[in-house]
């Protein structure tokens, strides 16, 4: 044969809630604490009763995620982003809510993950399948509090860095899920179309719709979820082995 022929897939764009990790993780009682500790190293300057209000009300306006037993890695915007709601606390405090503090801020309140849970059965498998098929993977997540350097020290903790091309998520794009912007940003920082990608994800209406939308293939996994009543995904695979086979017959069938 003359001439290169161009691969189907050059990127895997992967959700993180429900697809490499489980959908929640245990709210624990030293949480509030460990956010103590972490806000304070981000702001040297302030005195430990000031962080213990802020801390508090941080807690108190982003309560859908932190004061339910389980928190749910399913972002769903009904609280406002991380950014604004940060800002109000600040400005309630009497603190000037500048941008670098208001990001110091997010990422003191990102808990470390790694000790609280594990990575889903087959998920560091399905990385090394990826990048053995000659694809590369982009984390492409819903977030509250988390930025992609917040992700990174979570999945060098987890031992999955190394496997990871780019972390993109909603609060570096600007938007959740369904929103394209996650992955039109993920198509960025890769350099490749949206025929090239597939996405890897466990919500229909997050992860598959504007996939299908933007022209992606679509892969639907149900590894801590139950099977789906029906998907318009191109594969819909019951766990993360049998998601790489999918990945892998989506390749060779073109
Ligand atoms: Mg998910």
């Amino acid at each position: 044969m003359i001439g290169a022929v161009p691969k189907a897939l050059e990127v895997a764009l992967i959700d993180v809630g429900g697809t490499l990790w489980p959908n929640s993780w245990p709210f624990r009682m030293t949480d509030r604490a460990g956010r103590h500790e972490r806000v304070a190293a981000a702001m040297p300057l302030l005195e430990a009763a000031v962080i213990d209000s802020l801390v508090a009300d941080l807690v108190e306006s982003s309560r859908v995620g932190d004061e339910a037993r389980a928190i749910s890695t399913e972002t769903t915007r009904t609280i406002p982003a991380a950014e604004i709601l940060i800002a109000a606390s600040l400005e309630r405090q009497g603190l000037d809510a500048d941008a670098a503090a208001v990001n110091r801020i997010r990422r003191a309140m990102a808990l470390p993950v790694a000790d609280r849970m594990k990575p889903l059965p087959g998920a560091i498998e399905l990385l090394v399948e990826i990048r053995a098929l000659g694809l590369k993977s982009i984390i492409a997540s819903n977030t509250y509090w988390r930025d992609a350097e917040s992700y990174w020290e979570d999945f060098r903790l987890l031992g999955m860095a190394g496997h990871v091309d780019a972390i993109v998520t909603s609060v570096d794009a600007g938007h959740l899920k369904p929103h394209p912007a996650v992955f039109e940003m993920a198509m960025r920082v890769a350099g490749c179309p949206a025929e090239r990608c597939v996405v890897i994800g466990n919500r229909e209406e997050n992860d598959v719709e504007p996939a299908l939308a933007l022209g992606m293939r679509t892969i639907l996994v149900y590894p801590d979820d139950p099977q789906p009543a029906s998907s318009r995904a191109h594969a819909v695979v019951p766990d993360l082995w049998e998601c790489a086979r999918a990945l892998k017959a989506m390749l060779h069938d073109g």
